[in-house]
C-alpha cells in the first residue's frame, strides 16, 4: 500500500545536531546526556536543498507519532548509541527529528544522514524512557521501509558494498530458513566436532574474513549438534509413574481414559513458536522451554509448518515479505475456524515482539486485520506463560549466583521484566544479582551486529563490564540473539562466564541435569 503524500510542515526548528567523534564513548561510561556538539558531518544547513520535494513519504499516522515529541530529552540517556557517541544525531531526539525533516522535504537522505539513522538499533529503549509515549519504531521502522522500496524501485541506487548485498541476502534467505541455515553451518559444525575448527581459529584464519563475516563466525556457538531435531508436534506430560504414564500415554492417543480411571485434566493449551534461528541455534532450549511448559501442565503443540516471524525483513525494510510470513503465522494458529490454541509462547524476545504486532503490520488487511487482532492478543513470552500457569515443582538445586540481561524486545518492546526475575528468584540454590544498566542493549539486535559491528562491540564491551561487576558467573537472558552476542564476545576475551535461557536453569531445577529427564512425555 503506498500512503498519500504529507503536507505537514515541521513547526520547530530542528535540535543542533553533534557529532564530535572525539567524544566516543570507551563502553564503560556512565549513562548521563552527553554535551550538544555542532555536527559537522550532519546539519540541517548542509542536508538541506532548495527542492521542497519530500525524501521519503511517510504514513500520515506515522508521522503524527512524530509530532508528539516535545524535544525533552529524557530519553537521550537511555539510548545506547547516544551514551556511546554523545552526538545528538546518534539520539531518538535527533532522529526524530532527522526523520521528520527529511518527510518535510527540508533534508535529503546524504550519506551522513543514513549514517545516523542506520546507527540507530531499533532497540526501543527511548520509548520506555519517553514520557509523551512516541512510538519510535514505527517511525525508524517506516522510514528503513521507505529507503528500501526507493532502492528496489532505482537499481542505480542498489547498495554498492558486495558485503551488504551478501549479507541482506543471506538474512533473507539463510536465516529465515531453518534447512538452509542447518546446511550453511554443516562445515562449521563438522570442523568443530573434529577439532579442527579451534585450531583454525587459534591460527588466525577466521581474522582473513570481512569484520561482517567474522562476527558471524565469532557468534557460532562452540558446541551443537550438526542437523537440530524438529520439535515434536504435540507434547503432554503424562503424569503418574512406574507404567502408568506409557499406558496413560496410550490411552490418550486413542482418545480412551486414563488407566487411573481420572478425567484427563482441562489443559491450557499452548502453541509453541521455535523461529527459524532458534530452531537452529537454541534447538536445546527450545525443546526445554516445552518440557517445562508441559510440567506446568500445558498441552503443547509446534506445528512443522510455522515460518519465520518475520522480524528480520520486518527490521530491514522489507515489510511486505514481513507481512506475508505473518498471514502464513495466523493461518495456523488463528485460522478463518478461530483460534486452536490459549496461548502462543515463544522464548525468543525478538520473535515475541514482531509476533505480538501482527496486529499493527496487518492493520490495513480487511482479510487478515481481525485475526491478526486475535493472534497477537494470545501471544505470550514463555515466562508469562510459566508464571501464568504456576512454576513446576523443583527438585533440584541451582548453586549459582546470576545475573539477567533484560533483552530489549523483552523489556522495551514487551514491557515484560518482572517474570522472568520471579523464576529465577524461584530457584532453589540461585542467588539472583541485580546488573547496572540490565534494560541497555547489548549490542546485538537482531542483525545489527552483523552490519554494525564497531558499535555492537562497544556495547557488549559495555554489557560484559557491568556483568563482571555483578560478580555472577552466569547471565540469564531471554534472547538467542543476546545469548550469542553476550557469549561470545565474552570467550573472544577470554571471561569465563557461562551464558542461559531463564528456562534452561528452571528445567535444571525441575528435571536435573540433562539426560537425566524425568518427565514423561507423550
Ligand atoms: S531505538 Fe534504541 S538506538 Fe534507536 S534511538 Fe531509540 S534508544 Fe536509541
Ligand atoms: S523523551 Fe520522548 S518527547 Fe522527549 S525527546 Fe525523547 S522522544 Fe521526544
Amino acid at each position: 500500500m503506498s500512503a498519500p503524500p504529507i503536507h505537514l510542515q515541521n513547526s520547530r526548528p530542528a535540535p543542533e545536531l553533534a557529532a564530535d567523534e572525539s567524544a566516543r564513548g570507551n563502553g564503560a561510561g556512565p549513562r548521563q546526556p552527553g554535551p550538544e556538539r555542532h555536527d559537522t558531518a550532519v546539519s540541517p544547513a548542509q542536508a538541506t536543498t532548495s527542492s521542497a520535494r519530500p525524501a521519503i513519504t511517510l504514513d500520515p499516522r506515522t508521522y503524527t507519532r512524530a509530532l508528539s515529541c516535545v524535544h525533552c530529552g529524557l530519553c537521550l540517556p537511555a539510548c545506547p548509541t547516544y551514551t556511546e557517541t554523545g552526538n545528538e544525531a546518534d539520539s531518538p531526539r535527533g532522529r526524530i527529528q532527522l526523520m521528520r525533516a527529511l518527510a518535510d522535504g527540508n533534508i535529503q537522505p546524504t550519506a551522513s544522514v543514513r549514517k545516523h539513522l542506520d546507527l540507530c538499533l531499533d532497540c526501543r529503549g527511548c520509548e520506555t524512557a519517553c514520557p509523551s509515549g512516541v512510538v519510535y519504531h514505527e517511525l525508524i521502522e517506516e522510514t528503513r521501509f521507505r529507503f528500501n522500496e526507493q532502492l528496489n524501485d532505482d537499481p542505480q541506487k542498489r547498495r554498492a558494498s558486495w558485503e551488504d548485498n551478501l549479507l541482506r541476502w543471506m538474512f533473507f534467505n539463510v536465516f529465515t530458513n531453518p534447512t538452509r541455515l542447518k546446511l550453511a553451518l554443516l562445515p562449521a559444525r563438522l570442523l568443530q566436532k573434529i577439532g579442527v575448527y579451534p585450531l583454525l581459529r587459534s591460527m588466525g584464519v577466521m581474522k582473513l574474513l570481512p569484520p561482517q563475516l567474522r562476527k558471524m563466525e565469532q557468534m557460532l556457538p562452540p558446541d551443537g549438534p550438526l542437523w537440530p531435531k524438529a520439535l515434536p508436534e504435540r507434547v503432554i506430560e503424562a503424569g503418574g509413574s512406574g507404567f502408568a504414564p506409557v499406558l496413560n500415554a496410550l490411552a490418550g492417543q486413542i482418545g480412551a481414559k486414563p488407566l487411573d480411571g481420572q478425567a484427563p485434566r482441562q489443559r491450557v493449551k499452548v502453541g509453541f513458536f521455535p523461529g527459524c534461528i532458534g530452531s537452529v541455534m537454541f534447538e536445546s532450549v527450545n525443546r526445554m522451554a516445552v518440557e517445562v511448559l508441559a510440567a506446568c501442565g500445558a498441552e503443547v503443540v509446534t506445528p512443522a509448518e510455522l515460518g519465520c516471524c518475520g522480524a528480520i525483513h520486518h527490521h530491514n525494510g522489507e515489510h511486505h515479505t514481513a507481512q506475508n510470513f505473518a498471514r502464513r503465522n495466523i493461518d495456523i494458529f488463528v485460522p478463518p475456524g478461530g483460534p486452536i490454541v490459549d496461548h502462543i509462547a515463544t522464548n525468543i524476545a525478538g520473535c515475541g515482539a514482531m509476533l505480538k504486532e501482527y496486529d499493527f503490520l496487518l492493520r490495513d488487511d480487511p482479510a487478515y486485520r481481525d485475526r491478526a487482532r486475535e493472534f497477537s492478543r494470545r501471544v505470550r513470552d514463555i515466562s508469562e506463560v510459566i508464571v501464568e500457569l504456576g512454576i513446576p515443582t523443583m527438585k533440584y538445586t541451582v548453586e549459582e549466583t546470576v545475573t539477567y540481561h533484560d533483552a530489549c524486545h523483552l523489556a522495551h518492546a514487551q514491557k515484560v521484566t518482572a517474570q522472568p526475575r520471579q523464576i529465577l528468584a524461584a530457584i532453589p540454590g540461585l542467588k539472583l544479582v541485580p546488573l547496572p544498566e540490565s534494560d541497555m542493549c547489548c549490542g546485538a539486535a537482531g542483525t545489527y551486529n552483523l552490519q554494525q559491528p564497531e558499535m555492537s562491540t562497544s556495547l557488549a564491551l559495555r554489557k560484559l563490564n557491568n556483568i563482571a561487576a555483578t560478580g555472577a558467573t552466569s547471565c540469564a537472558t531471554g534472547n538467542v540473539g543476546c545469548a550469542m552476542q553476550i557469549a561470545s564476545e565474552a570467550d573472544a576475551r577470554g571471561r569465563q562466564l557461562r551464558v542461559v535461557h531463564p528456562v534452561e536453569l528452571l528445567h535444571f531445577a525441575v528435571f536435573g541435569p540433562p539426560r537425566a529427564n524425568n518427565i514423561k512425555l507423550r
